[in-house]
């Protein structure tokens, strides 16, 4: 399988070129990025540390989606929704890992899915969508009368907050209680916020140092607490889970697809 990596001199792009060239049945198309980065040009191999790979950092999107069986994009919310056109009109596989994107973009996403499967997921990691599996059961286990709070860490780099995972598991726990999210969620609190009100599910954001990606969730009682936790400490995790998304979605009919799909772990309710 042909696949291709828009974004790819970011943090993530970098993992996604190193896990595309070792992983066997996977050949890298090549890679793109915005036409201001200063790396237009280098080799994607030398770029990572590796030997010279004969392919270029490039900074024409079409072409890359002309030539690539799959795309994996984890840039920023606007350029992801472009790549999703590019994607309808090559009816190429397209994988989207950024975060933050806005109601408005998350349409244009799914209509975008009409024409070419797009798998779209928050957090690419094995363990965190058994984690929003986990949240969905203990949430509809413990019932209203439990407080749930979301706590997440991330590095000093990332730009969005709550972070697309923390929400994720927001929308598990709402969905395990059988409640809309957005009319439970409280995402900050500063100043005289009067107290907690019954069956909000409220969410805080730490950020700091090199944390790759650090989630909790707590079922806070009267007398009792349970915590469900998941720590990311290595990248490669998303870059490992993305690949095999795209590879997933070869041969699948267009639609907007989640990890839990991929993982065959899907549920009606929530989507990671
Ligand atoms: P980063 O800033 O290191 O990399 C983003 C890259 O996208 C940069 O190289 C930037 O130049 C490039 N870019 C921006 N606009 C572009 C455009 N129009 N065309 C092509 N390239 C463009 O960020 P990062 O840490 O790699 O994270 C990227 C995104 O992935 C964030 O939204 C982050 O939250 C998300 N993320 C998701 C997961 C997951 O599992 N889904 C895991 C980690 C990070």
């Amino acid at each position: 399988m042909k696949i291709g990596v828009v974004g790819c001199t970011g943090r993530m792009g970098q993992m996604l070129i190193r896990q595309i060239v070792g992983t066997a049945g996977c050949v890298l198309a090549g890679g793109v990025d915005r036409p201001a980065s200063p790396a237009i040009g280098k080799d994607l191999g030398t770029l990572i540390g590796l030997e010279a790979l004969g392919l270029s950092v490039g900074e024409d999107p079409v072409a890359l989606f002309a030539a690539s069986d799959a795309v994996i994009d984890f840039t920023v919310p606007a350029a992801s929704i472009q790549h999703a056109h590019l994607a309808a009109q090559a009816q190429t596989i397209l994988v989207v890992g950024t975060t933050g994107l806005s109601r408005d973009q998350e349409a244009e996403l799914f209509r975008a899915a009409r024409y070419t499967p797009i798998v779209q997921s928050a957090n690419m990691s094995l363990g965190v969508n058994i984690l929003l599996a986990a949240v969905e059961q203990v949430a509809r286990a413990l019932g209203p009368e439990v407080d749930i709070e979301i706590l997440e860490m991330h590095h000093r780099y990332k730009v969005d907050a709550p972070s697309g995972t923390a929400l994720a598991l927001g929308r598990a726990a709402a969905a395990g209680r059988g409640v809309d999210l957005d009319q439970v969620a409280v995402r900050s609190r500063d100043g005289l916020t009067g107290p907690r009100r019954r069956g909000d599910i409220g969410f805080a954001a730490l950020r700091g140092g090199d944390v790759v990606g650090d989630h909790s969730v707590i079922f806070a009682a009267d007398g009792e607490r349970v915590e469900l936790s998941h720590r990311a400490s290595d990248r490669s995790i998303f870059a490992r889970g993305a690949v095999a998304a795209a590879r997933w979605a070869a041969g699948k009919p267009p639609g907007l697809y989640g990890m839990r799909d991929v993982l065959g772990m899907a549920t009606p309710a929530a989507t990671g």
